[in-house]
This record gives C-alpha cells, structure tokens and sequence, in this order.
C-alpha cells in the first residue's frame, strides 16, 4: 500500500478513535473502543487479547501466540473530559485534526494500529505487541500497571509515544508524582467568638505554609521538585468557625531518593496525610536501541533529535520500575488536555514510516538465528 493510502487509513482511524467518549467515568464506551480496535484486526491473523483488571479493559495485540513480546508499542486510549461535546466530532483543517485525544494519543494508536498490521503480514513474524490500555489519565494501575505489576509482562523494551513535544525529541527523564489529601479538623463556633472554636481552615493554611517550605516554589526552567496546592474545600459560612478543612496537593519528584524523606517531612506536619495516588519516576540512560531509533528518525527527518526530560508523567514509568528501557516521543500536538486539541498529520505519516523502519532495524539481527 502506498504512503498517502496509509495516511489516508490513519486519520480515519483516528477521527473513528476520537468519536468514542473515553473519559474516565464512561466505562461502557472504554469496552466499546476496545472491542472496536479488536475488530480492527479481524482477519489480519494477530492474536487479540483483551484484559480486565477492576472492570479497566486493555487489549494486547500479539503477532505470534507468545505472552512476552520482544518489543511493544503503547498506547492508552483513554481521554481527559471535553471542553464541549463537539470535541468528539474530529475535524482535519490546515493539515491537523482536531478533536478530543487526538494528540493525547489517539492519533498515535491509530499509527501503532496500522503498523501491527503491517507487520501481521512479514513472514516470519516478529516478536512484537502492542498494548492499548483504557485508563491511562487515571494513574495507569489497572491497564500497563497491572501487566507489569501482576501479570508479569517483560518485553525488552517498550515504545511509548505519550511523552515530550514532537518526533524531535525523545525524553529521557519523567518526573514521579505523590497526590496527597491533608485534612484539619477543628471546633465549631459562632464567627463573632472566634475564640470559643478552633479554625479547621487556619489550621489548614499553617500546614500548607510548612509544607510549601520544604518544596518552594517552580521557576520556569527549574528541574526540581515541585509542589501544587490544587484544591482546597472547608467551611459553611461567614460567620462560622470552620470544624473541617481539606486540600489536595499534588507533589513532583525528580528522583525517586526525594520521596521517603519529603514524605517523612510532611507527616511531622500532618501525621494524618493521605497518599491519593503515586507514580515513580522516570529515569534512563541512552542505550544502544534509543540510539539506533534516534538515528532512523533523524535521517528520515532530515534534523536533529534531542534527549529531553518532561515534567508530565507518563505509562512509561512502569516498565521503569522494572527496568525496561522505553522510547518515550511524541506526534507533533497542542493544546491537549485543553481546548482545540490537534494533532500534526504530516507527523502521523512520519512516525508510521519512522517506527516501521526502526521496528525492521530492531529484528534485523535475527535473521541469522
Ligand atoms: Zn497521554
């Protein structure tokens, strides 16, 4: 099939991908883009398997009847909510697409997708999978946390196109995350007698003061640690003294060293804090198969490629934890998580034909097996 027709193949599947509402809170479509995708590759010969971990479904794509592909692709086709339900209607302008999770990372699933098939037909197959998980913008635990963490999945190196700003860079460090939930509790009162209650939300407001000092505030540019207070709730009233107060606070670590010792600080603060949700960092030198992928995009590019750290936290961070080198890039994108998400098409086509090369080069040396 020729490049354009592929492309072509690509952003329909991809503008298919986006009309799917996969938010968090809508389980039934999350079943129904994965059954979708399962039937994507009727009669391409794969073997298709679908897991459910806390009723989370996430489909592994194999070429060969094996549990342990060599390398695997990754993607999560799950969404954060729409600014407007017209979000869901793709639209292609100006050599993009528009629409909710086209850049995060439907656009790049679709890729993924058409390169399996590609590969279903090389003969032999390849030791290659793909994953498509379906809560990825909910902390990963049930989709790629749970095949590495419990059924043991251990490919020899993962792609995961869910990181950085375009094909130009590839991110060698993600930052870890700990979510924290701080709660007060104080004495009600009439606000006119302050003095006869103790104020939830004062108390509340000196602990965040402690805290702010152990992790100060992130200039522009800065790689260090990194503290957002994002919600806080409490009180009824004006003339009231607050009995209760909460806050949510979400932590960035750019080492794993940082973490016990912050923690540690911080429960001397509140002893009661409460950890929502956590993610390890992610850290990796270059290896010999991010250099050979490096070298295929910048020749089929014709520039540079950087070695880049992101601030975000990504899937990747599990195959981290267990020591596997993953490619972290990203189809060149805006505004995701925010309004008028795109993706770049020409792009598109460049990461299919990159990744094809690369996955090609990768089982090169096999042959004489
Ligand atoms: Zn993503």
């Amino acid at each position: 099939m020729s490049q354009e027709k592929i492309l072509i193949k690509i952003i329909n599947l991809t503008k298919s991908l986006v009309r799917f509402q996969t938010t968090a809170d809508n389980l039934g479509e999350k079943r129904a883009i994965i059954d979708f995708v399962k039937n994507e590759f009727k009669g391409s010969g794969v073997y298709a398997k679908k897991i459910v971990s806390n009723r989370v479904p996430s489909l592994v794509i194999t070429l060969k009847k094996e549990k342990n592909p060599r390398l695997v692709l990754v993607g999560h086709l799950d969404v954060v909510p729409a600014e407007r339900p017209s979000d869901f209607r793709p639209i292609v302008r100006n050599n993009r697409i528009y629409g909710r999770g086209t850049g995060d990372m439907k656009a790049a699933c679709a890729v993924m997708i058409e390169v399996m098939k590609n590969f279903a037909q090389a003969n032999p197959k390849p030791s290659l999978g793909l994953i498509l998980s379906a809560d990825e913008e909910i902390g990963g635990e049930n989709g790629v946390g749970f095949l590495l963490r419990k059924k043991g999945f251990r490919p020899e190196l993962a792609v995961v196109p869910d990181g950085g700003t375009d094909l130009s860079s590839v991110v060698l460090k993600e930052k870890g995350l700990i979510d924290l939930k701080i709660k007060s509790f104080g004495r009600s009162a009439h606000g006119a007698r302050p003095f006869l209650g103790v104020n939830a939300i004062d108390a509340l407001i000196g602990k965040y003061a402690k805290i702010r000092k152990i992790i100060p505030e992130l200039k522009r540019g800065q790689w260090k640690n990194s503290l957002n207070l994002g919600k806080i709730a409490g009180g009824q009233a004006t003339n009231k003294v607050p009995d209760y107060a909460e806050m949510l606070l979400d932590i960035r670590i750019v080492d794993e060293r940082y973490r016990s010792p912050i923690m540690a600080k911080i429960r001397r603060i509140a002893p009661d804090a409460e950890i929502i949700s956590d993610g390890s960092t992610f850290i990796q030198d270059k290896n010999a198969r991010i250099i050979d992928y490096k070298n295929v995009f910048e020749k089929m590019l014709g520039r540079r490629i950087e070695f880049t750290r992101s601030e975000g936290a990504s899937d990747a961070r599990y195959f981290c934890e267990k020591k596997i080198p993953a490619i972290i890039t990203k189809i060149k994108c805006g505004h995701i998580h925010g309004r008028n998400e795109w993706v770049d098409i020409p792009e598109m086509g460049f990461f299919y034909r990159g990744l094809k090369e690369f996955i090609e080069k990768f089982y090169s040396g096999d042959k004489t097996n």
